[in-house]
């Protein structure tokens, strides 16, 4: 198929399009590059582009002839949607809005959605299932709620067939492209760490030590980015013969904020010291997938299982790119 990814130079997006392409499809990413990187992307496979810019993503999809759209253009930073929520609805709504519009313009009827587990808040009960109630406790978590909404709402009136895939905690980089985790700033746990094995932070800041959980620190379900990758893949090729699908993609085993420190220790053979501050605004207690229903459905399964298997493959990029992409 023909597929445009939106944000396909981002971290989740530019491991997709990797994927996509090594499965036989035909890529095209639209990107504004306001978070990801042109070296992520092959150079004539790029258009730059935002998705407030309708025209723009009409004309793309209807003279590349796309047939399908992988949407993984948002904003993703929990904290910074509870200080800046503005952004977040603006981008993350009013954005997929948009592109919705120009699909519906075009005539293109599939779309794969990054969602996520911060659409179920504080969970009763976990490991998560999708029939768990969705209840976000962060603006980010809302904004991605709303879309699936919009999702069902014009699968039920236009026919739109789509995939919401809640992702857990993307992490990991890729096993076979010069593609990893580059973020501007960096928020995000593994990478954070790995940072202080490299050198270039003295510590890494627990946030709370003080949760319902064995250690007090937060648990979190880290799925490799090249296994969500292969998900999208096997979703997309799904929506020829259903019309919705909504899964969790995660592993079913949690690392606490604790056990994941700890796993970069072994794998970097770094000392990394910590600093316990207190908890971060926005953030659930324990967040662990049950992803029986993606296994079943898309025949699909986790390659990467472990925390430490995790860690090494991110610790191969950071390593070797110890600046992230050199577009900088
Ligand atoms: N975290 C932390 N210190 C940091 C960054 C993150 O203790 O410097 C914790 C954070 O509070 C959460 C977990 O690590 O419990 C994973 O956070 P991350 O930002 O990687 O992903 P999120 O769960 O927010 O999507």
């Amino acid at each position: 198929m023909r597929v445009l990814l939106t944000g396909g130079a981002g971290y989740v997006g530019s491991h997709a399009a990797w994927m996509l392409h090594r499965a036989g499809h035909e890529v095209l990413v639209y990107d504004n590059l306001s978070e990801g990187h042109r070296a992520a992307v092959p150079e004539d496979r790029l258009v730059v582009g935002d998705l407030m810019d309708r025209p723009l993503l009409e004309s793309t999809l209807r003279e590349h002839q796309i047939e399908a759209v992988m949407h993984f253009a948002a904003l993703a930073y929990v904290g910074v949607s509870v200080t800046n929520p503005a952004e977040y609805y603006q981008n993350n709504i009013v954005g997929t809005l948009s592109l919705l519009d120009a699909m519906r313009a075009a005539g293109v009827e599939r779309i794969v959605f990054s969602s996520t587990c911060a659409t179920y808040g504080e969970p009763e009960t976990v490991p998560i299932t999708e029939s768990e109630k969705q209840v976000p406790i962060n603006p980010y978590g809302f904004t991605k709620l709303a879309i699936e909404r919009a999702l069902a709402d014009y699968s039920h009136a236009y026919g739109l067939r789509y995939a919401a895939l809640r992702y857990f905690n993307a992490s990991g980089a890729s096993a076979e492209s010069p593609i990893g985790e580059d973020h501007e700033p960096e928020t995000h746990l593994i990478p954070l760490v790995l940072q202080v094995a490299l050198g270039q932070r003295e510590n890494i800041k627990v946030f709370g030590d003080d949760y319902p959980t064995p250690d007090g620190t937060c648990i979190r379900d880290y799925i490799h980015v090249d296994d969500l990758a292969t998900a999208h893949v096997a979703a997309l090729e799904k929506l020829q013969s259903t019309p919705a699908l909504k899964l969790n993609l995660g592993t079913g085993n949690g690392a606490s904020v604790l056990e994941v420190i700890e796993a970069c220790r072994r794998v970097t053979g770094h000392p990394i010291p910590i600093v316990v501050e207190g908890r971060r605004e926005g953030d659930p207690p324990q967040l662990v997938a049950d992803a029986s229903l993606a296994n079943e459905t898309l025949a699909w399964q986790p390659r990467y299982t472990d925390i430490e298997s995790i860690v090494a493959s991110a610790w191969r990029w950071h390593e070797a790119h110890p600046h992230g992409f050199d577009d900088r």
